[in-house]
């Protein structure tokens, strides 16, 4: 019985491993793919600083680009 039940406790915990090496990157994959950038002027949430400038210069070309740095959230 109880070596049964070390067998099924291993293999538990090896499928919990293999979801959560699994499921860790692919979280993480999607996390970076996520939206970074918002945009301070209209708050369309952008991807990265290249998707926000071209949103930019085509949404607001009279306001000046705003530096990527100052999109970033204070830390
Ligand atoms: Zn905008």
């Amino acid at each position: 019985m109880a070596r049964g039940l070390a067998k099924e406790q291993a293999q538990q915990k090896s499928r919990e491993k293999a979801a959560k090496a699994a499921g860790g990157k692919s979280q993480l994959k999607t996390r970076a793919a996520a939206f970074k950038i918002t945009c301070p002027t209209c708050r369309t949430p952008l991807s990265d600083y290249k998707n926000f400038k071209e949103h930019f210069e085509a949404k607001h070309p009279k306001l000046p680009l705003p530096t990527e740095e100052s999109l970033k959230p204070a830390a």
